[in-house]
């Protein structure tokens, strides 16, 4: 199972013929249940069992001693009840035990399933575990909690897999590629360079994003030597922690205990857990749980019955029928309270309708007012779900309560994500000025932008700038070092730093949520491979060497991030607010400049100038005489000032942002 590089700009005017199949009247007929106690519930009373499955004719659970290879010790038939439901129960507690569902449809017992809702499972999510989640907790687990923001807008996002991250033997980690990587302090590169935690807490970013982390299928938990690699958009279980990032697969509570300790950890470092989901499709069709428990239900298919494929992976999900989106909305519900996840990535969210994603946030919110949602408002093909509907980029004003990928600052700094050789305004490419300016303002509308000019979106699709996530590089795609070397080919690795220090100065300085890939501060690479989600540890996993080696570029970011952290004029939270106080000065090719003005929202400075000249050539601008404080210049910065200007004619060093602020 692969996922695709995502694809971008899907048309409005495109989307299949939307009329109903036989199958969605059928579904829409269908009995659905909400109960939390779906699947399995243990109490002083027993071990329950309820499994939603409206068609089927006859439903067995079968008892395990063990996680796989072995006979069932039990075979329980089971009764059918409400909404839908099939139910069974034992008098005692059957901790340390499997079970798996078996359901019979049109006449056949389809294969076992550890059903929709195992939030423990035995190795390779094969069964699902009963246990004592109690006894999981971290010692002060009660008490955990995650860094409180205000706004979405107030973190900082750092997206990461587990293996890139600790897997490399210069990171000094012990638990490579585990969930306990996270949990080291102390650790260091071979020249005494802080690594994980300690590097996160340097670098000050406020969130890690961590790839996805329930349980997928790829990764052959059995054979965990074989240092196999993905990153696991092929949903096996969504309700369990995946096991290869545990020390123990096998152990079902050893994977729920590792994720909590490491969430724990970070928690008491200040920093929060964003978690990558994907409930827009699954690693199988026919033989994933979904289908094997409620045949065809869980899917949308096109007129002729095969599974429509939003996702390029094969199937999509069907989130506008009330039992699927009831399993997303408590799904993430569930992670929230039990794990305390701090926030959640909707992997290719346009494949959700608008309705589901709103459910979404209003109940995480319910649980804690800081967790915060956004997702890729685009889909990787066409969907019978009809585009009004979509959790699109261009609908997400329908949904305030969410932000999405911002696309086209992405683009427009580094150039194309599906052309390696195009280059952006960061590297010198001129005529995406008006683009990068959408960025800026996060989508708003804004008077002194020209939409018509935008290059993917020709509209101020975002009503607030907390709608947006800003970047130039994530997982999918060339991540930016790749990109500055297939795409500025004659420069040197000195120059291509030059642009990756304006490119994520404009990033950190806009409007919106910066976001940011694991291993940029230091310059990583992965060795040119645009798609690696299944390349070996050699191409994915971060040299920690390259923390001395690159040690000045590691500052800039440092101090990038600094200095939007003590400035909340990067941090507005209304669309009239931006148009009010983010002024931008004549643009010319290659050279975009602005201020941000009146000590916007609560800003120390009256004044913020912020200059990207993304030229080769030296350039002039004006700026009105004041004590200004020099933020950053000629690729150099530092949060508290580097010197001093009185203003006037001044000279942009090429591919250098200048920043500047005064207080009067
Ligand atoms: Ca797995």
């Amino acid at each position: 199972m692969k996922i695709l590089p995502v694809l971008t700009g899907i048309a409005l005017c495109c989307s299949v013929d939307a009329v109903a199949t036989e199958q969605d009247s059928k579904f829409s007929t269908f009995p659905t249940y909400n109960g939390s106690d779906l699947e399995l519930n243990v109490d002083n009373s027993g071990t329950h069992w309820r499994l939603w499955s409206p068609e089927a004719e006859e439903v067995e659970l079968l008892l395990y001693p063990t996680g796989r290879n072995s006979a069932p010790t039990k075979t329980i038939s089971m009764s059918r009840s409400d909404n839908g439901t099939w139910t069974a129960s034992s008098p005692e507690k059957l901790y340390g035990q499997f079970y798996t569902f078996r359901v019979k449809h049109n006449g056949k017992w389809l294969s076992e399933t550890p059903g929709v809702w195992a939030k423990a499972v035995g190795i390779n999510g094969e069964r699902a575990a009963i246990i004592d989640f109690s006894e999981t907790n971290p010692d002060g687990w009660a008490s955990d909690k995650g860094p409180s923001i205000r706004n979405i807008n107030d973190a900082v996002i750092y997206e990461m897999h587990h293996r890139d991250f600790s897997v490399h033997p210069s990171s000094g980690i012990s638990n490579k590629g585990k969930f306990l990587a996270m949990t080291e302090d102390g650790t260091t590169n071979p020249t005494g360079e802080s690594t994980g935690l300690d590097h996160l807490k340097d670098l000050g970013v406020t969130h890690i994003h961590i790839l996805p982390s329930y349980d997928y299928n790829s990764v052959d938990e059995t054979n965990l030597p074989a240092n196999q690699y993905n990153w696991g958009y092929d949903p096996l279980n969504y309700n369990s922690p995946e096991g290869s990032y545990s020390t123990n697969p096998s152990d079902p509570a050893t994977r729920v205990r590792e994720m909590k300790e490491m969430i724990k950890t970070l928690h008491d470092n200040g920093i929060g857990v964003i978690m990558d989901v994907v409930y827009n499709h699954t690693a199988d069709n026919d033989n994933s749980n979904f289908s094997l428990t409620a045949p065809g239900y869980y899917y949308r298919h096109r007129p002729d019955g095969s599974y429509s494929d939003a996702s390029g992976c094969g199937n999509e999900t069907a989130s506008d029928r009330q039992q699927m989106r009831d399993f997303i909305v408590n799904s993430v519900k569930y992670w929230a309270k039990e794990y305390h996840i701090d926030g959640f990535r909707f992997d290719l969210m346009a494949i959700h309708d608008t309705e589901t994603m709103n459910e979404v946030a209003s109940a995480l919110k319910e649980i804690n007012p800081d967790i915060f949602i956004y997702g890729e408002g685009w889909t990787a093909g066409d969907s019978p779900l009809p585009v009004e509907r979509r959790a699109l980029k261009e609908n997400v004003a329908k949904m305030p309560q969410i932000a999405v990928f911002s696309d086209d600052i992405r683009d427009a700094i580094k150039g194309h994500y599906s052309d390696a050789a195009d280059r952006g305004f960061a590297t010198g490419k001129e005529g995406l000025e008006e683009t990068v300016k959408i960025g800026i303002v996060a989508a708003t509308p804004h008077p002194q932008i020209d939409y018509s000019k935008g290059n993917n979106s020709k509209f101020p699709y975002a009503a607030a700038p907390t709608q947006i996530i800003n970047y130039v590089s994530c997982h999918d795609d060339l991540m930016l070092t790749d990109k500055l070397r297939k795409s500025m080919p004659d420069a040197t690795d000195k120059e291509r730093q030059r642009a990756a220090r304006l490119a994520q100065t404009i990033v950190f300085t806009s409007q919106g949520t910066p976001f940011m890939f694991t291993g940029e501060e230091i310059f990583r690479d992965k060795k040119g491979v645009h798609n690696s989600y299944k390349s070996p540890d050699s191409i994915n996993a971060i040299d920690w060497n390259l923390r001395h080696q690159n040690a000045e570029q590691y500052e800039y970011y440092k101090q990038l991030i600094k200095f939007r952290k003590n400035h909340p004029a990067f941090r507005m939270t209304t669309a009239e607010d931006v148009a009010k106080h983010l002024k931008f000065d004549k643009t010319e090719p290659g050279l975009i400049s602005y201020s941000l003005i009146d000590h916007a929202n609560g800003d120390e400075f009256k004044e913020i100038k912020l200059i990207f000249n993304g030229s080769d050539n030296v350039r002039e601008v004006k700026v009105a005489k004041g004590e200004w404080i020099i933020i950053a210049e000629d690729g150099r910065m530092n949060a508290d000032g580097l010197g001093s200007t009185k203003g006037g004619r001044l000279s942009i060093a090429p591919r250098s942002a200048m920043i500047l602020g005064r207080e009067k």
